[in-house]
């Protein structure tokens, strides 16, 4: 959220406004934003209405599409109102000014207002004399879910899960909460297993996409995009799997759907200690071809299989150098033989380098 209002709520204009104005790329990626506030069926509007702006100087704070007073924000509120506002791009900051100490509203129309619009602006006033504007005391966006207000991906993640409802969702949770990763990742491969991402062909059954045509695989352009044919299906993520496999001495055994291969993924390797390694994998796998495709879709980036590979082994080493200081070994090895070094094989040469630097 925070990357939204900083990346879209400059220059006056709110996102809000943006998803309206835009029809190109931008429009569907902002259409992908409010799929994932509808990811979870039964919680509509989780990650939005989360969300509440705590207003200290109105700087950041949108006057009319904000939800800065806890009652959904003004121009839904007040639609007539919104309309005729000179002041519709403006933040709280700049429909005021501080006096002798208080705040007054400041409030200014296109025109001169009829008597049932001016009875709307008494109420919008009332609604709004209470909001003290204080200088010095930044805006900041919170997280209802947490005492001091802060949001992240794992309470986010927590209040999901605690959400669901007779779902297989919590069991599917269990298996994809996996402490080397990024709870965003974890998270990402979770709603991936539960078919809640959106694909081109989610996009379609909520009727964001109207057109048949638009649902083809951002990737190859062939197919239609669903989970399926983008994770295990397209040729690229073939590909991948398939030299994946092969870097790790195993077997690629793609099933037909999603939750079916991650379930049999642990068995690609036949040895218990490299399983954690493989949950590693298939989330970096999946999370590194979502954002390729979004790549793709939103900045035109074409795709390279052999790089992508590359970083799928860069982002898994990172993952367990930084997670777990048991495993040494340099990324060299990691991309000659990761199951000798998650065998931690490779300790015993690691110390003689050390030995020999110092
Ligand atoms: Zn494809």
């Amino acid at each position: 959220m925070k990357i939204i209002s900083a990346k879209y709520g400059k220059g006056g204009k709110h996102w809000m406004d943006l998803i309206k104005e835009n029809n190109g790329g931008g429009s569907l990626w902002w259409r992908d934003v409010c799929c994932l506030d509808r990811v979870n069926e039964e919680n509509v509007g989780w990650l939005s209405e989360g969300f509440r702006m705590k207003i200290g100087d109105g700087i950041a704070t949108s006057f009319w599409w904000d939800d800065w007073g806890g009652e959904g924000c003004l121009a839904n509120k007040f639609p007539r109102l919104y309309s005729l506002s000179t002041g519709k791009e403006k933040t709280c900051n700049q429909m005021g000014n501080l006096r002798s100490g208080s705040w007054e509203w400041k409030l200014s129309w296109r025109r001169n207002l009829f008597e049932w619009e001016a009875e709307e602006v008494a109420d919008l006033e009332r609604m709004i004399e209470g909001v003290k504007i204080t200088q010095g005391w930044p805006d900041k966006w919170e997280w209802i879910h947490e005492k001091e207000g802060q949001y992240s991906s794992k309470s986010a993640y927590h209040l999901l899960r605690t959400d669901q409802r007779g779902h297989n969702g919590s069991s599917i949770f269990k298996r994809t909460w996996n402490t080397i990763l990024p709870s965003k990742v974890s998270a990402f491969n979770w709603q991936l297993l539960l078919d809640r991402i959106p694909t081109k062909v989610n996009l379609l059954k909520r009727g964001i996409i109207k057109d048949l045509e638009e649902s083809k695989c951002v990737i190859c352009k062939e197919q239609e995009e669903d989970s399926v044919h983008l994770f295990l299906r397209c040729k690229l993520t073939r590909w991948l799997w398939v030299a994946c496999a092969k870097w790790w001495g195993a077997e690629a055994k793609l099933d037909i759907d999603i939750s079916k291969t991650f379930d049999k993924f642990g068995d690609w390797s036949k040895e218990e200690k490299t399983r954690q390694g493989w949950d590693c994998i298939w989330s970096t796998v999946v999370w590194t071809v979502w954002l390729a495709r979004n790549q793709k879709l939103f900045q035109h980036k074409e795709i390279n299989a052999g790089k992508l590979f590359e970083l799928i082994q860069l982002r898994s080493f990172t993952r367990f150098k930084a997670k777990n200081d048991r495993y040494v070994f340099s990324l060299s090895d990691w991309m000659v033989n990761p199951t000798e070094c998650l065998r931690g094989h490779n300790a015993g040469r690691t110390k003689k380098k050390l030995r020999l630097m110092g």
